[in-house]
């Protein structure tokens, strides 16, 4: 990929112009350490220069120095790609430009739109829109995850079925495309940029800031958790029943987001509910919920927000590690019936994981996210109402451990017709992935990815691939 690396070191030197911090190259001390900084140790990166643009027309030039010499491009915000994709996801020779630089923000008092800088984190724009109003948005718990990766794929966080994934709260962006133009997009300007921006932008552009619609916090939150140690996943299996049907119940109330995590000792379920108690217990949830639930507290939205980032923290963090993870999205239909789970769950206690680290996710959506018709944005999970993410973590990764994954996926897909999962929960060993992570969208998707990035600037291991 792309020739002669020191021409590209003199384009990109010249936009520099002098400036220090502004790129570095792989013959650079602590490159890897400084500037790279992989997130999955398992994949390993090698970019041939990763730029910390300060402004949007440096970012137009950098990618204009790339068209010129032939090299591909992928923007890096929070860095959380489960496939380093913003590092080239393991093809050398990528350009990152890295967004850290841009942390705008802004709220429009008259509108409670707030602008938001693209390489912000989830947890500085929960405190920015706090302190600007008291206002909230959607998007997940883990507060390293960069706005920028996780609003243009999606952003499912335990208040999406009350308002909708991260990109569905977006109403305008500032993007530079593949020809070095800065540009804005919404419904009314560039519309079939703006409908593939929102679940599919490392294909289309670099976004430099998102204008997003924002809600009041909610004043109460209720959260708790249960564990059940039993050392068995099979004796799980009719909890693990027990919360599936609560969940998609078609009636489930929308201010109720839910795990059912499976774990080497068992099983947790954690639950937040935008509300007060009493109306938590008005919506009969917890005389659902299978066992007795451990009531974490009755908690204000940045408590609410900090005890959800800590739980998380528990399984996957901002630390680096060498991880694989698996997932499958599920409509209602294809949900797995009580005879499946627990085949199911018996076969996973009698695997050696070759790692203790591993842990399998079950997450509810649907909700808020499925009043979106399925065409109004390149995301097309709208129709699901749960995901699972298997994963495991190995200090190094071990095959067996990797294999385990693969055949608990087996094991899923031999009870259910599902088919396709969520770009952000990227596999890199993901056969047809484009049409796994945007299913019905993706023919239009091609159509877009034509007119705005012909040549394939913006690219990474499972990109979209332009219409013929
Ligand atoms: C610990 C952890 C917890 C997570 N929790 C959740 C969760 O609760 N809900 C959920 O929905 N997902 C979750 N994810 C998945 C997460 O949303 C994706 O991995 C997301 O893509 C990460 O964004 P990032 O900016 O941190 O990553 P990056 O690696 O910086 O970017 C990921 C991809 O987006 C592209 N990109 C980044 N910024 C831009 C931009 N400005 N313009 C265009 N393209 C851009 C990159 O090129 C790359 O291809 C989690 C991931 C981790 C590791």
């Amino acid at each position: 990929m792309g020739q002669g690396h020191s021409a590209l070191q003199t384009c990109i030197n010249g936009i520099a112009n002098g400036r220090s911090g502004f790129a570095a190259y792989p013959s650079q001390p602590l490159y890897q350490l400084a500037w790279v900084k992989p997130y999955n140790l398992d994949i390993k990166v090698h970019p041939e220069a990763v730029v910390r643009p300060k402004d949007s027309n440096d970012i137009a030039e950098v990618i204009k120095c790339a068209t010129q010499h032939g090299y591909k491009v992928q923007a890096k915000s929070g860095g959380h790609s489960f496939g380093n994709y913003g590092l080239g996801g393991g093809q050398d020779g990528v350009i990152t430009i890295d967004l850290v630089n841009f942390q705008q923000f802004s709220m429009d008092n008259k509108t409670w739109q707030a602008t938001i800088g693209a390489g912000s984190h989830l947890g500085d724009v929960t405190d920015r829109l706090h302190d600007a109003g008291g206002r909230a948005m959607a998007y997940g718990v883990c507060p390293d995850v960069g706005i920028g990766g996780h609003a243009t794929i999606g952003g499912l966080g335990p208040m999406s079925r009350m308002w909708g994934s991260a990109l569905d709260h977006i109403v305008e962006v500032e993007v530079v495309t593949a020809d070095g133009k800065i540009q804005r997009a919404s419904e009314t300007q560039n519309s079939d940029l703006f409908w593939g921006l929102r679940g599919a932008a490392s294909n289309l552009g670099v976004i430099t800031e998102f204008v997003v619609r924002t809600h009041p916090e909610p004043a109460n939150v209720v959260q708790y958790s249960y564990t059940f140690i039993f050392g068995k996943s099979a004796d799980v299996a009719s909890t693990y029943s027990a919360w599936q049907d609560l969940i998609s119940d078609p009636k489930l109330d929308r201010r109720f987001g839910t795990e059912f995590i499976l774990n080497p000792t068992g099983a947790i379920i954690t639950g937040t509910f935008y509300g007060t108690e009493a109306e938590y217990r008005a919506s009969g949830i917890p005389d659902r919920l299978p066992g007795k639930t451990d009531m974490v507290g009755n908690n204000d939205w940045l408590t609410a927000f900090a005890h959800d980032a800590e739980n998380e923290a528990l399984y996957l963090s901002g630390l680096a590690t060498p991880f694989y993870s698996k997932s499958l999205a599920f409509r209602r239909e294809e949900l797995i019936n009580t005879t499946g789970i627990a085949d199911i769950f018996k076969w996973t206690d009698s695997q050696d994981k070759g790692t203790p680290l591993w842990f399998i996710i079950f997450d509810a959506t649907g909700g808020a996210i499925a009043d979106v018709p399925m065409n109004a944005t390149a995301y097309s999970h709208r129709d699901k109402v749960m995901f699972y993410q298997s994963y495991v973590v190995g200090l190094p990764l071990s095959k067996k451990s990797k294999g385990f994954l693969e055949n608990f996926h087996g094991q899923i897909t031999k009870w259910t017709g599902a088919f396709g999962t969520y770009a952000g929960y990227v596999d890199p060993e993901l056969k047809d992935a484009p049409q796994q992570y945007w299913g019905s969208n993706y023919e239009e998707l091609r159509r877009v990815k034509k007119v705005w990035d012909p040549k394939e600037v913006f690219w990474n291991p499972q990109s979209v691939r332009p219409a013929e």
